[in-house]
């Protein structure tokens, strides 16, 4: 189903029929009730909108799309997602024999992933951490079509907007397919798995300065904060979380930055300082307990050796604090846990 919210459905209706705000309400009451409530509100407009001749999809400006509902050959196509791969640009010669770059990234939110493809300056970002796994990701006036292999890829030309972490906008990404579930104790060094287990220990956030552009650490020196690519900068802290995750095959410790840190903690970066600045260390390690702490959870990303520790960590890419009780079972049947 198109998602749309109804106070866009109906601007949108009043934009292009001219009715009053409280006739198109009321003939989307009157279509709920002659559909007996077998339609929601959101459902009834769209119908109203229909017959009136509305095409609520045909300027997605008026609002984004799901990614599983894009089909090849789609124009004007606004989408939301959040980077879950980022690959390498590849350089090549134009026909104008002037250098090309052409790079790609998997985008994904709760329905589906979409390999998208950016071109020349944008492809570069790929390269200075402007886009990289965990980046939100918003287009406006992408195109679709079907790839080699019988896919379905977004492309973005040059009518097209790439916006890098928009405001206000918060991403849900589906278990990944092309991440395959794994025991704990069958990860090996550059998977990318996703595990399911009990939080057995949590320790305290930690916190590191990064630029608020492109997410990357940043240097300190006498004048300030200093990123590599946007120079000087006003730096934000950024969290880090590391949990131990127990599935009954073996333990594996999680490192969680930023946004996954946040989500994992139940804290934003700036909550979690403020509490350690107001209440102390241990009340935030309690906080933190209190949200983590004995939970099953579901967490995603890349298995790495860590040499100095001797230890396989997880880098966490998404993580999944409410995980539904039926995966959450299957999988204890495959380990004979239940
Ligand atoms: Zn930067």
């Amino acid at each position: 189903m198109l998602q749309l919210p109804i106070k866009d459905v109906i601007t949108k209706i009043q934009s292009e029929t001219g009715l009053s705000e409280a006739e198109i309400k009321q003939q989307v009451a009157n279509k709920m009730q002659a559909l007996d409530g077998l339609v929601s509100e959101d459902g009834a407009a769209y119908i109203v909108a229909s017959e009136l001749g509305v095409h609520l999809f045909k300027d997605t400006r008026s609002g984004a799309i799901k990614l599983n509902d894009i089909v090849a050959g789609m124009q004007s196509i606004e989408a939301v997602g959040q980077v879950i791969r980022a690959f390498s640009p590849t350089t090549f010669t134009g026909k104008d024999g002037k250098p090309k770059q052409v790079g790609s990234f998997i985008l994904a939110d709760e329905t589906g992933e979409i390999r998208t493809v950016i071109w020349d300056q944008r492809a570069s970002w790929l390269t200075d951490g402007r886009i990289k796994e965990g980046t939100i990701v918003k287009v406006k006036d992408a195109y679709a079509k079907q790839n080699n292999l019988g896919g379905k890829e977004l492309h973005l030309g040059y009518k097209s907007s790439l916006i890098l972490d928009p405001k206000n906008v918060n991403v849900t990404v589906a278990a990944r397919a092309g991440v395959s579930k794994k025991k704990i104790a069958e990860l090996q060094p550059n998977d990318f798995a996703s595990v399911i287990g009990e939080v057995v220990q949590v320790f305290a956030p930690k916190f590191y300065p990064v630029c608020p552009q492109c997410g990357k650490k940043v240097t300190i020196d006498a004048a300030g904060a200093v990123c590599a690519t946007h120079k000087s900068v006003t730096q934000q802290q950024a969290m880090i979380l590391n949990f131990v995750l127990d599935d009954t095959t073996e333990t594996l410790r999680c490192v969680a930055f930023r946004d996954k840190a946040g989500a994992l903690a139940g804290l934003t970066a700036a909550e979690a300082q403020e509490i350690l600045l107001k209440d102390g260390p241990d009340r935030l390690q309690e906080r933190v307990d209190e949200f983590l702490f004995g939970k099953t959870i579901e967490v995603s990303g890349k298995v790495n050796r860590n040499e100095e520790y001797d230890r396989t960590e997880l880098l966490v890419n998404q993580a999944n604090v409410n995980p539904d009780p039926k995966v959450i079972a299957k999988e204890l049947l495959n380990s004979g846990k239940a």
